[in-house]
């Protein structure tokens, strides 16, 4: 399978070449974790690391971070990316710019800045790092978070930070021993993650501006609308609209900056009829990260959050970070290879007796699993012919709402409460079972009663 790699950067690291602002990741690498480092299981405690088949393209990360923290310094995730890039051998043109998109017999033509490529199958990892405002009459002449100036020179300043969500949160935390007041402001309260129990919400590494704000310490949370951005003689004039009822109320201030997210520099991809999705246009994408509008492209990396999954109690998947999107990537180029080269993959076939004890283990310790729960699942099939086959890791809808052979596959979930417990989908004559195992305070799934329970489950499928 041929292919070619390009990027418009001039060497790896993608938006971790410039951020996070503040220099630190909001993902962990654990060095040290109950499983081994460099196998599959330790993923699980390494959010960061790509992952390769070899053993020396697994667990960089760790490698390269001096113990000062367990959230990589920006520097050290960059190190990480062209390490493995090096290491890998990927071939990528540098400095290639994609510039447009034709399509020509059953591929396409993707015009760069250093003339076409021609392709049987497009992948689009063009990231989601486009700064992006809302319609909000002055907004333009506020910068974006992208434009943020170095710290110090918020030294003693006013700053009004539109937004209330990680990236607002990641600043503010930053501005803390620099900034004179900050005032967060968007129409809707926080939410935190940790008050969520899930990765919506602001994560707890940002949280201290929200501490300062409760004890009463200068930081102001306020929810509001924002009217009206104006420029004074001496900063910034923010006109708001309290989302109580309360009334308005007018900040003056030294600094504004627009927190308010990022969209994909998705090019003309709409114009050949792919579609988006929400007000900064993620595409939209089947569980195989196919465009839908534009059959035949495909994307990879953070914009694969364009394929939502089944949002089991609302959650959304992973794949906007990259714990959950390099494990979309595997399989992504598993389906490429099988759709389009004619190269299937291994799938190991598995005696009865082995596949209680197989899946309770992959409940239990699969990085896949615990990364993208209710995402992406273990999949096991029945198939007369061919005998038990373990058909890997994929998506969970896929299972779920296209029919096959029988089988079964097992996920992790987890529920608005905090519990964190195996799910089992029996398939059998097209038709879903749903068994929801219970939860483990050591979150050991390899008890006693899970076994009976999944063996119970497994019955119908005579396992
Ligand atoms: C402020 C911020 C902080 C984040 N922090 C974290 C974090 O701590 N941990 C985490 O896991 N995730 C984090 N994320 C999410 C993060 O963006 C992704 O996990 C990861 O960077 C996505 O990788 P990617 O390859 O999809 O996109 P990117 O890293 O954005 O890479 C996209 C690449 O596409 C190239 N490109 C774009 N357009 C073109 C074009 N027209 N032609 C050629 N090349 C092009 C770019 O030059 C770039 O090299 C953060 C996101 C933001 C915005």
């Amino acid at each position: 399978m041929r292919h070619a790699v390009i990027s418009a950067d001039p060497s790896p690291g993608g938006m971790f070449r410039r951020w996070p602002f503040f220099q630190r990741l909001l993902s962990w690498t654990k060095p040290y974790a109950p499983e081994e480092r460099g196998s599959r299981y330790y993923e699980r405690y390494d959010w960061n690391s790509l992952i390769g088949d070899e053993d020396r393209l697994r667990a960089i990360q760790p490698g390269l971070m001096d113990g000062t923290s367990y959230f990589p310094a920006r520097a050290e995730m960059e190190a990480s990316l062209a390490t493995f890039a090096r290491e890998a051998g990927l071939q990528i043109r540098y400095g290639c710019r994609w510039t447009g998109t034709r399509r020509e017999g059953d591929g396409f033509v993707l015009e760069t800045t250093a003339g076409e490529y021609r392709c049987r199958v497009p992948v689009f990892a063009f990231g989601m790092a486009e700064p992006w405002k809302p319609d909000i009459p002055g907004l333009d002449v506020v910068p974006h978070y992208a434009d943020t100036r170095a710290p110090e020179t918020y030294a003693g300043r006013r700053i009004f930070i539109i937004g209330k969500e990680v990236s607002a949160f990641e600043l503010a935390n930053g501005f803390l021993p620099w900034a004179k007041q900050i005032v967060l402001g968007s129409p809707r309260p926080v939410a935190l993650s940790v008050v969520t129990k899930s990765l919506v919400g602001v994560r707890a590494r940002y949280v201290q501006p929200y501490e300062d704000h409760i004890l009463g310490g200068g930081v102001v949370l306020v929810n509001a609308t924002i009217d009206e951005v104006v420029r004074t003689p001496a900063g910034f004039r923010v006109r708001t609209m309290r989302s109580d009822g309360g009334g308005p109320l007018v900040f003056e201030v030294d600094d504004v900056i627009a927190t308010t997210g990022f969209t994909p520099p998705i090019g003309d991809l709409p114009t050949l009829g792919a579609q988006t999705s929400g007000r900064t246009k993620i595409p939209a994408l089947t569980p195989l990260f196919e465009s839908i509008g534009l059959p035949g492209a495909y994307m990879a990396g953070t914009v694969t959050q364009g394929a939502p999954g089944l949002k089991k109690h609302g959650m959304p998947s992973s794949s906007g970070a990259v714990h959950g999107h390099r494990y979309n990537a595997r399989i992504l180029a598993r389906h490429l290879a099988q759709t389009y080269f004619g190269i299937d993959p291994v799938r190991p076939q598995l005696k009865a007796d082995a596949v209680l004890p197989y899946l309770l283990a992959e409940v239990t310790r699969a990085p896949e699993l615990w990364h993208q729960k209710s995402y992406l699942a273990r999949t096991i099939l029945v198939d007369g012919s061919r005998g038990i086959i373990d058909d890997g890791i994929l998506p969970l809808q896929l299972f779920v709402d296209s029919g096959g052979p029988d089988g079964v596959a097992v996920t992790v979930e987890a529920n608005p409460a905090g519990d964190i417990y195996p799910a089992v989908y029996i398939r059998k004559d097209n038709a879903i079972i749903e068994h929801l195992l219970p939860s483990n305070p050591l979150l050991d799934f390899e008890t006693a009663e899970h076994r009976k329970q999944l063996a119970d489950a497994l019955g119908p499928l005579g396992l």
